[in-house]
This record gives C-alpha cells, sequence and structure tokens, in this order.
C-alpha cells in the first residue's frame, strides 16, 4: 500500500462524530470544523462542532453512568484499561500514522508516543486494583477511624495538541482506574487520535457514559457552562497557563477540583565538570522531541563559560544535521509546527534576540513552500531581556547564555514564574543534589533530557501547575477521602 493509500485509510476509518453515550452523533447544529495537515495546511477531514448543547448532553450522560460505574469491580475496570492497551499496541502502524498527519511529529516519534500513551493504560490497569483504605484507633482509644477511597465523580478532562494520544491516555486512565466517568474535550487542531481512542476504549468493553468525546472549535462556549453548572467534580486540564488561570477562575465559583498541567520555562545547565557527549544528547531530547513544542522542552540553556564554545559547537553540528520535512516521510527528523500561529510565534522570538545581538549557529530562516516548517536553530549570546528567555517558545530552537557562578545560575533559573523541569547536567554528585535541591520546579533531569515516565509523578510548581499525573500519585487526583466514625463501647 502506497502512503497515500494508507493516509486514506486511517483518517477515513476514524468516526468524524461526538461519543456520547457509548454513540457517535452530530452536533445538534449540525456544524463541522476543519482538520488539517500541518505539513501541508491542507485540510483533512471535517469533524462535529459541539455547540454548548452538546457539552451538556456529553455531561449529563457521565452523571447518568457515574454510580454505576463507581460500583464496577476494580479488576474489571482494570482489564478495560490492559485491553485498551494491547489493542493500541497492535494498531501502532494506523495510530502513529493518523497522529502524524493531524499534529505533523515524524512517524518514528509518533509511534513512540503510541507506546508512551500505551503505558500510561497499563500502569493505570496495575493502579485500579490497588485503591485501599485505612483502619486506626483515636489517641484516646475511643474510636476507630475507618478511611476509604471513593471516585471523585464525573470529570471534564482538556487536552492539548502536543501529545494527542498520550495527553488523553494520562487523564483517562487514572480516571477511568479510579471509577470516574468523563468529558474529554481533545484540542480542535488533534482532535482524530481521541476519537480513534474512545473507538478503541469501547472495543475493550467501556460502558456507555463512562468516556464521552466532544470536538468544538469553541472550546470556551462548550466548557464555562458545564464548570458553572455545578456537576463536574474535577477539571484535569493540560494547555497553557493563560488558559490554566481562565479554567482556575471558573473552576472556584462552583469549587471544582483541579489538576494543572500548565506552561513551562525550563532550564537546561550544563556545568564545567559536565560529560558533554551526555550534555548534547540530553540538549538534543530535551530540545528536539517533538519539534520543541513539549512544556517539557529545554527552553533556556545555560551552559559554564569554560565549555560553553565546544558545546555549542557540538550541539549545532547535530542540530544542523537534521532533516526537515514531513513527519510522514522516511528519514524526517523534524516536523512541521503546529500552525501558522505557532510558527509565527517561534520567528518571532529569534528575531528579537538576534535584534539584541545574538549569533545564529544554525537555522533561523523560515523555508519557503507550503507546511509551518522551521528549521533546527541554535543561538548563542542570548542576551537575558530576549524575549526567549521569558517566553515558551514551542519549536525548534535553542537558546544559549552562558554563566560562572552556581549561586548566579540557579537563581537566574528560578527567575521565571514557572516551575514544571530544569536539567542539570554535572558529574559532581554534591552539586547534581545541591542543584536538584535548589531548583524550583517539580522535575530534574539530571545527566538526561528526557524525564516523562508514567511511573513517575509529573507534574510542576509555580506557574507551571497544580497536581501531578502518573506514577502513584496519579490515581489520587481522582479519588476523594472518606472516613468513618466508628466508636467501640467496652463490654458490657
Ligand atoms: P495551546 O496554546 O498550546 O493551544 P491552549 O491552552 O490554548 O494551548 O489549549 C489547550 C486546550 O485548552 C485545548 O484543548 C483548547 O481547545 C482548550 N481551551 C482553550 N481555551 C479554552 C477555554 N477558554 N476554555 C476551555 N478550554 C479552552
Amino acid at each position: 500500500m502506497t502512503i497515500t493509500d494508507a493516509r486514506t485509510d486511517v483518517v477515513a476509518a476514524v468516526p468524524k462524530r461526538l461519543f456520547i453515550d457509548g454513540a457517535w452523533t452530530d452536533a445538534a447544529s449540525g456544524s463541522t470544523f476543519a482538520v488539517a495537515d500541518p505539513a501541508t495546511g491542507r485540510e483533512l477531514c471535517e469533524i462535529a462542532d459541539a455547540g454548548p448543547d452538546d457539552g451538556r448532553r456529553a455531561l449529563e450522560a457521565a452523571v447518568a453512568a457515574q454510580e454505576g460505574w463507581a460500583a464496577t469491580a476494580p479488576r474489571a475496570r482494570s482489564e478495560i484499561l490492559r485491553r485498551a492497551h494491547e489493542i493500541i499496541l497492535a494498531r501502532t502502524e494506523e495510530l502513529a500514522l493518523l497522529m502524524t498527519l493531524e499534529m505533523g511529529k515524524p512517524l518514528d516519534q509518533a509511534r513512540g508516543e503510541v507506546a508512551y500513551a500505551a503505558e500510561f493504560f497499563r500502569w493505570f490497569s496495575e493502579e485500579a486494583v490497588r485503591i485501599d483504605g485505612g483502619y486506626a484507633p483515636t489517641p484516646d482509644g475511643a474510636n476507630r477511624i475507618v478511611v476509604m477511597r471513593q471516585p471523585v465523580g464525573p470529570c471534564l478532562l482538556i487536552t492539548p495538541w502536543n501529545f494527542p494520544l498520550a495527553m488523553g491516555t494520562r487523564k483517562i486512565g487514572p480516571a477511568v482506574a479510579a471509577g470516574c466517568t468523563m468529558v474529554l474535550k481533545p484540542a480542535p487542531q488533534t482532535p482524530l487520535s481521541s476519537l480513534a481512542l474512545a473507538g478503541i476504549l469501547a472495543e475493550a468493553g467501556l460502558p456507555a457514559g463512562v468516556l464521552n468525546v466532544v470536538t468544538t472549535s469553541d472550546a470556551a462556549a462548550v466548557i464555562e457552562p458545564l464548570l458553572r453548572g455545578g456537576r463536574v467534580r474535577k477539571l484535569s486540564f493540560t494547555g497553557s497557563t493563560q488558559v490554566g488561570r481562565i479554567l482556575l477562575a471558573q473552576c472556584a465559583d462552583t469549587v471544582v477540583r483541579t489538576s494543572m498541567e500548565l506552561g513551562g520555562n525550563a532550564p537546561f545547565i550544563v556545568f564545567d565538570d559536565a560529560d558533554l557527549d551526555v550534555a548534547v544528547d540530553g540538549a538534543m531530547a530535551a530540545k528536539m522531541r517533538n519539534m520543541g513544542e513539549a512544556c517539557t522542552a529545554a527552553n533556556r540553556m545555560f551552559v559554564h563559560r569554560s565549555v560553553a564554545d565546544e558545546f555549542a559547537a557540538r550541539f549545532a553540528e547535530r542540530m544542523a544535521g537534521l532533516t526537515v520535512g514531513p513527519g510522514t516521510e522516511p528519514g524526517t527528523d523534524v516536523g512541521p509546527l503546529i500552525d501558522a500561529a505557532g510558527r509565527g510565534k517561534v520567528e518571532e522570538l529569534v528575531a528579537d534576540a538576534v535584534a539584541r545581538d545574538a549569533k545564529v549557529l544554525t537555522g533561523g530562516t523560515t523555508p519557503e513552500g507550503s507546511g509551518y516548517f522551521y528549521p533546527p536553530t541554535v543561538l548563542t549570546d542570548v542576551a537575558r531581556d530576549s524575549a526567549l528567555m521569558s517566553t515558551e517558545i514551542f519549536g525548534p530552537v535553542a537558546a544559549i547564555t552562558t554563566f560562572e557562578d552556581e549561586d548566579d545560575v540557579v537563581r537566574v533559573a528560578n527567575d521565571t514564574d514557572w516551575g514544571l523541569v530544569g536539567y542539570v547536567f554535572t558529574r559532581d554528585l554534591d552539586r547534581a543534589i545541591r542543584v536538584s535541591e535548589r531548583l524550583e520546579v517539580g522535575m530534574v533531569g539530571l545527566n538526561t533530557g528526557l524525564v516523562s515516565n508514567p511511573a513517575a509523578p509529573f507534574g510542576g510548581v509555580k506557574q507551571s501547575g497544580l497536581g501531578r499525573e502518573g506514577g502513584r500519585v496519579g490515581i489520587e487526583e481522582f479519588l476523594e477521602y472518606k472516613y468513618l466514625a466508628v466508636p467501640v463501647r467496652a463490654a458490657k
């Protein structure tokens, strides 16, 4: 089969409708919106465009299914996730191609995301049967405290476009495991992966109403009435800090519990005693995974003055050697950015840095032609007041600046409203621990450029968010405590 046939087939196989109460339905208004291929800018297909009434209908289905789902045996919930994990892996090629078409990442990286996404389901299938409680005497010995864990209730899950499948499974997995029902609203740029995922979960045996998927071109109009309506018990959001703040304000009115995975401005620190091979590998991973379109992407690179030239030269050589092209083409390392706005922002940030005397070691020029391509770019001598240093770049642009002193670099690294992740490269164990402890972040990559792992608690501090996803704590976000006070009287 040619890639053109395969492409047509995977897009054709996805239902282009809303998934509500176990059925595929059109939007009440009959409206649709276009999904485009960022490698060409051309339309891939049209899908249902939900309005507020569709959102309400989806939430009603989730509310109606909640009690029965909470009462479903943990083992049954676990096995649905386990089956879905297996189906996802068996369909790696189709899901990877679908993801590449709507999001742009190279097929190899899309396959990697399919495996990563599936792993969340395996992890949470294992967690579903380990929900426990507690039993303790009160200090005076008169009462017993019996603690149970219960699902928080119907959840709203809002996902971004950069990891179309994994951001869905990272939220759906723990919600299903905990016994919550949900409405998922994927990003308008990449809804197809989520619709495919809904089909897989239904095939794996997820009962009607437990997962509902609403695609819309007007998120604000659909989401706000749901959050203010008093029936959503939990919001799990991954996206920009700007939208996160709006949603937190909406949640305040009806006291909705939240998990927020917001933006980042990751410092990437290379000390003079670092193994430069390891540091350059780490920089490639931390900068170029997903074309730099990740909240964990290295955003500010601080390299000790004594190794800065060598590090920059080696890193720039590796960056210049990457092949830019459509993600579907074999050999592509760097796909297009998500859309014209995403690329325009990157262009502006580079222009601002260059205007402040940054040097361009490689890249920096937008290619001619269709698709939202931007070359791997390395800038050195980036002034610390450049917009690059205080803005989440979300593109394949590395901004390098130098430092001489450990205290200084920690201070500058922490001088940001964000605190998702930091990367530290050093062979000095004392320094590694010292700096890791002092960085104001939720995660540290120590001599590595990759921190994401379903078994680890992912999340940030400061304006990078609230709560954690994955790891042992991932399911906690979807569970409440309830305690029973039980007096135990003496025998008569
Ligand atoms: P990005 O800038 O990376 O697209 P956003 O924070 O804008 O990130 O989007 C992340 C998710 O939040 C997407 O699913 C998007 O549709 C959704 N979203 C954006 N604005 C709102 C809003 N006002 N209310 C609810 N969801 C929103």
